[in-house]
């Protein structure tokens, strides 16, 4: 029935990683089903293809971060 839960009222996403400040990743908290944000801006299931993309992303992000603290030492905290 949970599956029929999700037709019926729609996935009960919760973010399960955050991959830079636009794109993150969903887990439906009824069916286990993953999302994430696509180029667009829009959902899409979390296919392996996005799965690949977002580890790029995230790496690519990481470090642009480390980088930017390192130009701005006293700003310590990651923003997110
Ligand atoms: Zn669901």
């Amino acid at each position: 029935m949970k599956h029929l839960h999700c037709k019926v009222f729609g996935h009960d996403l919760r973010v399960s990683k955050n991959i830079t400040f636009h794109v993150k990743e969903y887990t439906c908290k009824n069916c286990g089903k993953e999302y994430t944000t696509s180029g667009s801006g829009n959902l899409t299931e979390l296919t392996p293809k996005y799965k690949d993309i977002n580890r790029v992303l995230e790496n690519i992000h990481y470090r642009r971060q480390l980088k930017y603290q390192k130009l701005h030492p006293e700003l310590l905290v990651f923003r997110h």
